[in-house]
């Protein structure tokens, strides 16, 4: 089969780790007879450099025409500015809003060989196997009014937290279909005792859950489900939640896998094409030097091959090469580990 892939490396680490990602997507390429064919572009502080802008209207239009878009990450202390015109960041957002993809799926597990990465104690970590899809394209980061001026001769700034009854029904549709292949169960998380647009939010998760009577649905407050990702996190499998909760939740349930260069995440929408890309930010402390933890980038391709592509055969053996390298013992710096991120992606591929 034939693929148009387009690839934003960004800033940062963000050319190191796709650029190792596009070896191991050759590898397979070849050994099941697929085509991919890459067309590389320039997104974030990057942009912003060449162009002016840190998502230019052709870059979209191509990311909009591909079978699926892979991101490295964007961002930067070089347009860290909070004054500037334009930032890395509003270009991922414009690009999540251009692309229509509305749900952010992160799959979080814990390797059995990595329980001592994370801080949390070991029996604490048995059996973790979370998949949290946060809301992408709504909320606060999107509503309006938002920005700054002076009221009664003080300062103000506002945000927007605004969502639509369908916004909210698409998203949890997704996360009971995802939940039939899983455990049959969702935890709907809100907050709903003080915030309005969670109020919206538990009305529709109560409504999908009524039409799905074969998934069990849990609605948490916020706050308690921030304790219990720590406190016991094996008992949780899909979560469902909008945008900034989700923002916060998944970078907290990254900590259990040990890592956050491990972890993947798909952005879907309603067609084929998805955003693709690892979890974690452009690491700006580390990039230059080579020693960038592939995995997430590595395990976000894979999903790629499975939501966009339908090749889940091919998207299982980039995960278990990935189980295999890390079970015999391959470790990055992250990790605790020596090998350089080109090293990594060898063992990987080599487990192929
Ligand atoms: P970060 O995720 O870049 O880094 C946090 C820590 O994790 C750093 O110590 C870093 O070295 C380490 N780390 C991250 N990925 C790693 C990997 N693959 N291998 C090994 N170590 C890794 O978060 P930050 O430092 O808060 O942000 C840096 C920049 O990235 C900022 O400009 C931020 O806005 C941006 N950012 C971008 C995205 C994105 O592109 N989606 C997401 C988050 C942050």
């Amino acid at each position: 089969m034939n693929f148009n892939i387009t690839l934003l490396p960004g800033d940062g680490i963000g050319p190191e780790i796709i650029a190792e990602t596009v070896t191991v997507l050759e590898t397979i390429a070849g050994k099941y007879g697929h085509t991919f064919n890459f067309t590389e572009l320039l997104m974030g502080g990057c942009s912003i450099d060449k162009y002016g802008s840190s998502l230019t209207d052709e870059t979209l239009a191509d990311c909009q025409s591909a079978d699926a878009v892979l991101l490295g990450a964007v961002g930067g202390p070089k347009w860290d500015d909070p004054k500037a015109k334009d930032r890395p960041e509003r270009g991922l957002l414009a690009l999540r809003k251009g692309l229509g993809v509305f749900a952010n799926l992160r799959p979080v597990k814990v390797h059995p060989a990595l329980v001592d990465s994370s801080p949390l104690k070991p029996e604490k970590l048995q059996g973790v196997d979370i998949l949290v899809i946060r809301e992408l394209t709504g909320g606060l980061y999107f509503g309006w009014p938002k920005g700054r001026d002076v009221k009664d001769g003080r300062e103000r700034a506002v945000d927007t937290l605004e969502y639509y009854d369908y916004e909210i029904r698409r998203v949890m549709e997704l996360a009971f279909s995802l939940a039939k292949g899983r455990k049959k169960k969702v935890t709907s998380v809100d907050k709903a005792n003080v915030l309005e647009s969670s109020r919206l939010w538990r009305q529709i998760a109560v409504q999908v859950g009524a039409e799905n009577p074969d998934i069990e649905l849990e609605h948490t407050l916020v706050d308690t489900a921030s304790m219990r990702l720590i406190t016991g996190p094996a008992w949780m499998d899909v979560i469902v939640t909008e945008n900034m909760f989700g923002d916060i939740l998944t970078d907290e349930a990254s900590v259990l896998a040990g890592s956050m260069g491990m972890l993947p995440s798909a952005s879907l929408g309603a067609g084929k094409n998805g955003l693709y890309e690892p979890i974690h930010g452009s690491a700006p402390d580390i990039a230059g030097k080579g020693i960038a933890n592939p995995i997430g980038t590595i395990l976000s391709s894979a999903m790629m091959l499975r939501h966009s592509f339908g090749l889940e055969t091919e998207a299982a053996a980039i995960e278990n090469a990935v189980d295999a390298t890390i079970t015999a013992g391959a470790r990055t710096a992250d990790l605790g580990g020596m090998l350089t991120t080109k090293q990594m992606t060898a063992e990987i591929i080599n487990k192929l």
